[in-house]
């Protein structure tokens, strides 16, 4: 089956392009210079080569410069995600589009279902619920995968950041009072590709709403910490910097964070049998093909649980 990834210059994107193969699909993996989802006669030309579903990895993810770019994030994560619905439903095929945990406000205290109500606080959040009002109004067979705290080999994420600032600095504050769980890229595509696998098996899917996620949650303080810990074990960095944490108060950002953005992924692992995987071995993994050394005495699992 031929499958079309939007966005593969992306995180997820890149690692759905790089692995489809191994799932037994053939690729067509525009980045954003060879489709931009917001324009419909681009979208259109490349149906014109008749792929069988399609995968939405493309969005506007700057979550601060939403704030003074709404036009810009909507274009992208409204706009675009309604072109692939309608692009999907003219030819009869579905659509797999990934959605973010900034749906939800962040005001609870326990893991949010699908059935919860959202509440974005920014625009990035708000744009990106549009784009999955709009292709629920448009398309049947979808299936909409919020995620959240992404990280991976491509792209600019947490854990290349916080790899950066351990080499420069002897000491850092993260914020300890935000709370999710982070997800490698290269799960997130193995998952969807597992689900257009299974499409292409059996031309039927359980469509609809679900959350995915690594596990288990922690603040961006535990994850900056095991990542230092990680990364001097595989020589990464010679030594670990001193991590203090720090309330999101200290560290003001143009966009308000969820304080609590952790996702139930039971609906997806029930209808799926794709459990959330320990976001600590995902780690890692990415660490691993960063460069990291892996002793032959310990592997990646045992490291993060040593
Ligand atoms: P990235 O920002 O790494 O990738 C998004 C890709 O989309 C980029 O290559 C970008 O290109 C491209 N893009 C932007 N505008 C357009 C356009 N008009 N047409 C085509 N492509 C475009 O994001 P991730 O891979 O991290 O995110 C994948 C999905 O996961 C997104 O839906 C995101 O909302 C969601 N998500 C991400 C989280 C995270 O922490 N990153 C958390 C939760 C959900 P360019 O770089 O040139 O702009």
């Amino acid at each position: 089956m031929r499958i079309l990834v939007c966005g593969a210059g992306g995180q997820v994107g890149h690692e759905l392009v790089d692995r489809a193969a191994a799932f037994g699909l053939d690729v067509l993996g525009p980045t954003r210079a060879q489709l931009d989802v917001s324009k419909p006669e681009q979208i259109a030309a490349l149906m014109r080569q008749r792929p069988e579903l399609i995968i939405n990895a493309a969005a506007y993810t700057h979550v601060d410069n939403a704030e003074t770019h709404a036009e810009q994030a909507y274009a992208v994560n409204l706009d675009g995600a309604r072109n692939l619905a309608e692009a999907a439903a003219h030819a009869g095929i579905p659509l797999l589009h990934i959605s973010t945990d900034y749906v939800f406000s962040g005001d609870a205290s326990a893991p949010y279902r699908e059935t919860d109500g959202t509440g974005p606080t920014g625009v990035y959040g708000a744009s990106k619920l549009a784009g999955e009002e709009a292709i629920r109004a448009c398309l049947e067979s979808h299936l909409i995968l919020r995620t959240s705290w992404v990280y991976g080999v491509h792209g600019h994420n947490f854990v290349k950041t916080m790899l950066r600032l351990g080499r420069q600095r002897d000491a850092l504050g993260v914020v300890s009072d935000q709370f999710g769980c982070p997800t490698q890229a290269g799960r997130i595509a193995s998952v969807l590709l597992t689900l257009a696998s299974r499409y292409a098996r059996d031309g039927r899917l359980d469509w609809g709403l679900y959350h995915y996620s690594g596990s288990p949650s922690c603040s961006w303080y535990d994850f900056a910490v095991e990542i230092f810990r990680q990364g001097e074990a595989m020589g990464l960095l010679a030594r670990q910097p001193q991590v203090s944490p720090i309330l999101t108060a200290q560290y003001p950002t143009p966009a308000r964070r969820p304080a609590w953005s952790v996702l139930d992924c039971s609906r997806f692992e029930t209808t799926f049998g794709l459990p959330p995987q320990p976001w600590q071995d995902d780690l890692s993994e990415v660490l691993a093909a960063l460069g990291g050394q892996v002793s032959p005495q310990i592997t990646p699992g045992q490291l993060s649980r040593a």
